[in-house]
């Protein structure tokens, strides 16, 4: 199991100031990938105590809420512990129509890494998705870490016709959170003077991302595409949503 997880090198960038804001007060450095996720790419002295306050707060919510049993089992970076990291959780066992809750050691454990599936963009509203989705629709994807049979392995020592797992997402949230990772993506060449390689490769990523394959422009308006994806991803962050 431990191949799933690469993520070990780190890199630096230095800011000097609030990416969100702009302050240069209180600043803290800003992990591009949260620092539960194990924190790749950081910018030094990049958020400001407020800015990161919002950010680490819906952050937090999905590590601790939707990944603390994968978290868990990967041994990923925690603030709590290793003492105080839970050691048993929950599975539903179902016999004969009756439900029982057990809770079950780690390595009995069945992860489950809910992830969002969106359907296109605004800006490409009409496109017709893989899966069929539309303009501001979405769906939930419970990624497995462990394959079906260790469920029915479950079934079989616990004398159970079925079993079920619960899994919970903040939508939002979670959705914060992927924009604020590519806003810093985003940033990342930006902020210092860089090899020009490195720096094409990057936008080229984020531009990618954001609007697919086919976009094309002159380096002026790939400039002002991007300050309108920071504009938009900053909007949805910290403006329009309601705060939790
Ligand atoms: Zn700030």
């Amino acid at each position: 199991m431990d191949n799933y997880f690469h993520a070990e090198h780190n890199s630096y960038k230095y800011v000097g100031e609030c990416i969100y804001c702009h302050s240069k007060e209180n600043l803290h450095d800003e992990h591009s990938i949260p620092e539960s996720l194990n924190g790749l790419m950081i910018l030094e002295k990049a958020s400001c105590q407020d800015c990161g306050r919002i950010t680490s707060r819906f952050e937090g919510e999905y590590t601790r809420q939707s990944l603390l049993t994968v978290r868990t089992v990967w041994n990923m970076k925690s603030k709590r512990s290793k003492k105080r990291r839970p050691t048993e959780f929950p599975i539903r066992f179902i016999k004969d129509g009756r439900e029982q809750t057990i809770n079950v050691p780690l390595e009995e454990s069945f992860p489950l890494i809910p992830v969002v599936e969106l359907g296109p963009p605004g800006v490409l509203a009409t496109r017709v998705h893989k899966y069929g989705l539309k303009h501001r629709q979405y769906k939930i994807n419970p990624f497995k870490v462990r394959d079906d049979t260790h469920l029915k392995h479950l079934a079989e020592k616990y004398g159970a016709d079925d079993v079920a797992v619960d899994w919970q997402i903040n939508v939002v949230g979670f959705l914060r959170m992927i924009a604020k990772i590519a806003y810093c993506i985003s940033v990342w060449p930006l902020v210092l003077p860089i090899s020009e390689r490195l720096m094409w490769s990057l936008q080229y990523w984020v531009r990618r991302t954001i609007f697919g394959s086919g976009w094309e422009a002159t380096a002026n308006k790939k400039y002002m595409k991007l300050r309108s994806i920071f504009r938009a991803t900053m909007l949805s962050m910290f403006g329009s949503m309601e705060m939790p």
